[in-house]
């Protein structure tokens, strides 16, 4: 097994990845996504670090809950062995006890099989999170001192990311060199060092960094700011990183079947077509994500890469306009007018609604508002598990008539209540008990017609992440579809409503799970796709290009969509 260990100074063919978290909470699952940034969920159900989703993304893998380790999983652990008598009666200690059991456990989870090959991967990225210095991450970067060690010459590397700030024109420098003299006292050695920076770095700041830090001019890796973060991978091709890590971990020595060499190569080049600066695209998007916790653009982070692959994907320009839901009430009106009318204005003339998934009271209001406006205005909707519950509500009482429709997450006590706590979820503890992970959909006889089953190419049944608590009250289905909204897709024993839709409107969908989680760059979410195109006008196009393609015909342009160059969108 080969490592690649990159920590953090400054600023915080087969690969698998391990993401540490050096906080106590065991999972990211309690955590404020106002605070940390989006809980990443993953097949298995784990909840995670956001980072695992750029892994998952970048790398095209399927990770484990296990593949992110946190300092609460560890002691759990080491404390439940000791309780078991397994350490004989000796004294337990972070040393050895605590770093011991982080070494296993990354040796461990480390050959983990990624993706369908299911062969062991070769090498593994382990991604130290928070900073090198800190009271929290030393027990891991002793670890990793010990790791080194252990898995001997050629089969560890590590790169340390920096950040090099531009001040009144001055490229500093200094601020790496301090943190690099941190790492080695900490025991360990950077053989690459990654430079953060608006700017692209000048000769004379590289060669600084590279005498401070003590290694070659080559093993300062410049990573400027890019238009977009999908060139980042050109970027450090360009400057010679491939030589370099097959170099230091002798990847030649590795044998790779010719298969997965045409492959990976297959994938580079449709990669580099695909992201080829944005600038190009002359058409742009406008996009209403209507949350309530868009302070941190992080909070939403799958989100808005599925909505960047699918933008890519119509060769569109994305412009995501952050509209806080509670702008939209009417309380707001009198409370403050400059905010509501921004608010109104920025919804009324977006392209497509999107509702992402919440919890809790607070600004459901205003969702169910945005909601109401996209129905009646024909303006592309996708609601996003608590967008899927808002959309309900809205439809029993703007359609049906139900006027005191609600969801028991707002007011327990209301006697409507159109979305109602799944009965097998433990109401007392809050850590890991929703429904979570990767679950199936199964469309229903009638829904032939449905907009997202064509782009899920007819599929009978497919497979999405799920995260959450409550669901569609089964006593208001009937009343529901009677006043028009379809349930084109159940669970597989038919009683957990999954995705709703509108028959007559260019596409109103609601979907119970979080099909974000599992969006690739060169495959982009299906409803998330649906959504972008239709917000677009280019929803019969796409259909029938992914029907070709699920049928293993050839699509004619750059990226599988015809046609659109001619429209003067393109290039
Ligand atoms: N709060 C809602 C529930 O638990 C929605 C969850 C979500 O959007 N992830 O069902």
């Amino acid at each position: 097994m080969k490592y690649v260990l990159v920590s953090g100074g400054v600023i915080s063919g087969n690969v698998s990845s391990i993401k540490v978290d050096p906080y106590l909470n065991v999972d990211a699952g309690t955590m404020n996504p106002k605070e940390h940034g989006e809980v990443f969920v993953l097949d298995d159900g784990g909840e995670v670090d956001l980072d695992l989703g750029n892994y998952e993304r970048y790398l095209n893998i399927t990770l484990t809950r296990e593949n992110n380790i946190t300092t609460g999983k560890i002691y759990q652990q080491v404390i439940e062995r000791e309780r078991r008598g397994d350490y004989l009666g000796k004294t337990v200690q972070v040393v050895p006890h605590i770093t011991d059991a982080i070494e296993e456990w990354i040796t461990r989870v480390a050959r983990i099989p990624v993706d369908d090959t299911g062969e062991e991967p070769d090498v593994c990225i382990i991604e130290l999170g928070g900073t090198v210095g800190d009271i929290e991450s030393s027990p891991f970067v002793e670890a990793m001192t010990q790791l080194r060690r252990r898995a001997g010459k050629h089969n560890f590397l590590q790169i340390h990311v920096s950040y090099v700030p531009v001040i009144n024109g001055e490229q500093k420098t200094k601020p790496t060199q301090q943190a690099v003299k941190a790492v080695r006292s900490a025991g360990l050695i950077p053989d690459l060092i990654a430079c953060r920076c608006e700017v692209n770095l000048d000769k004379g700041a590289v060669e600084k960094i590279a005498h401070f830090c003590q290694v070659e001019v080559e093993s300062v890796i410049v990573v400027r700011d890019m238009p977009t973060v999908y060139q980042v991978p050109m970027l450090l091709e360009q400057q010679g990183l491939i030589p370099l890590l097959q170099d230091i971990l002798s990847l030649d020595r590795l044998a790779l079947s010719p298969a997965v060499v045409a492959k990976g190569s297959a994938t580079w080049n449709q990669w580099k077509r695909l992201t080829a600066p944005e600038d190009h695209f002359f058409a742009t998007v406008n996009i209403a994500l209507v949350g309530k916790y868009i302070e941190l653009h992080d909070a939403y982070l799958s989100v808005t890469k599925s909505l960047e692959h699918s933008a890519m994907r119509c060769r569109r320009k994305l412009n995501i306009i952050w509209i806080d839901a509670e702008h939209l009430e009417h309380s707001y009106q009198t409370e403050d007018p400059a905010k509501y009318h921004q608010a109104w204005h920025q919804l009324c003339t977006a392209n497509g609604i999107l509702v992402p998934g919440g919890f809790g009271h607070r600004a459901t209001e205003g969702m169910i508002l945005a909601a109401k406006w996209a129905r009646e205005n024909r303006t592309p909707y996708l609601g996003i598990c608590l967008g899927m519950q808002i959309a309900v509500i809205e439809f029993a009482r703007n359609v049906c008539g139900i006027e005191g429709a609600s969801s028991e997450e707002f007011n327990a006590a209301n006697s409507e209540r159109l979305i109602m706590f799944m009965p097998e979820v433990d109401k007392k503890t809050m850590g890991a008990t929703m429904r979570l992970g990767k679950r199936p959909t199964l469309f229903q006889p009638g829904s032939e017609w449905s907009k997202l089953r064509a782009l899920y190419a007819e599929k009978p049944e497919i497979l999405e992440r799920h995260r959450h608590r409550y669901e569609v009250n089964p006593a208001y289905i009937e009343r529901l579809q009677q006043g028009g909204l379809s349930f084109v897709g159940k669970d597989d024993k038919g009683e957990r409503m999954e995705i709703i839709e509108l028959k007559d409107h260019p596409w109103f969908v609601g979907v119970q799970f979080h099909p974000e989680y599992l969006s690739r760059v060169l495959n982009p979410s299906k409803p998330y796709l649906g959504f972008m195109a239709a917000s677009a006008g280019l929803l019969d196009q796409i259909t029938a290009d992914v029907l070709k393609e699920s049928k293993g015909l050839a699509v004619n342009g750059a990226n599988g969509v015809n046609g659109v160059n001619g429209e003067g969108a393109g290039f």
